[in-house]
């Protein structure tokens, strides 16, 4: 594992963390690595617990941490050791996606993000499915200027396909990705996208199941373009806030634990 500096724009290099290399390949800040392996739905402290009051089942840790909690969600735990064994290309940290996603940070260096940038096959299948206008679901976050280059010379499905770059109106914390637990039975089921509070699909008693594994965002109002100079900015951030209900839906005040 070798260090360099990044990108060499000023403004990105303010915030930009010193990029990790790995056989003469720069590994993406929210790429997970080795030594940050979990299999975070087995975790032997995940607990299904029941609100005394209403009946209600959600999941909790049982020593549970006030950081374990975000987005009125319960997220999946994994050791923070970027640059520690191998690099797993196709796997995300859990808590540094979500920390580069929710502040639109560059997923490759952690600086600032600039422009949102999709693999052109990928665009094409939503066009297919949603059509022209919808808005955009993506875990992806963004990337700066300086870090094109490199991502798309990398990064298999960008350099085998294309890419295009995104002109946003506004964008917004929307969901997560992540597993469902049964009530009853308490296993896990298949990745899944569910809606946060306020977004189109929210169903609380859903969430309180959830164990998070990323941030989804939504983007709305997209023009298309090849050039990323041709996108001025990320477009506007629309704040996700916690609702009285969906606080009371994440920390229920009596708990009875099994
Ligand atoms: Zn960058």
């Amino acid at each position: 594992m070798n260090l360099d500096h990044g990108p060499s724009s000023p403004e990105s290099l303010q915030s930009a963390q010193p990029r990790l290399v790995y056989k003469g390949l720069t590994v993406p800040y929210i790429a997970a690595w080795s030594s940050e392996d979990s299999p975070i739905t087995g975790d032997p402290d995940l607990r299904l617990r029941e609100h005394v009051v209403t009946g209600a089942r959600h999941v909790a840790y049982a020593d549970e941490r006030p950081e374990d909690r975000a987005y009125g969600v319960l997220w999946g735990r994994m050791p923070n050791s970027p640059g520690i064994g191998q690099p797993r290309f196709a796997s995300l940290h859990t808590a540094r996606q979500r920390e580069v996603m929710a502040r639109g940070g560059c997923q490759v260096c952690g600086g600032a993000g600039e422009v949102w940038m999709v693999p052109a096959t990928v665009w094409a299948d939503y066009l297919d499915v949603r059509g022209e206008g919808a808005p955009y679901d993506t875990s992806d976050p963004p990337i700066c200027r300086a870090c094109i280059p490199l991502a798309a010379r990398q990064c298999p499905n960008l350099r085998q396909h294309s890419f295009v770059f995104l002109s946003v109106r506004k964008w917004s914390v929307s969901g997560v990705r992540g597993y469902v637990g049964d009530p009853h039975t308490f296993d896990f089921g298949p990745v899944r996208d569910i809606a946060l509070h306020g977004a189109v699909g929210y169903d609380a008693a859903r969430l309180r199941l959830t164990l998070a594994k990323g941030l989804l965002v939504t983007l709305r109002g997209i023009a298309v373009h090849t050039d990323p100079d041709r996108v001025r900015s990320l477009g506007r951030r629309r704040g996700w806030e916690p609702t009285p209900s969906s606080r009371q839906a994440a920390i229920p005040t009596q708990r009875a634990g099994w």
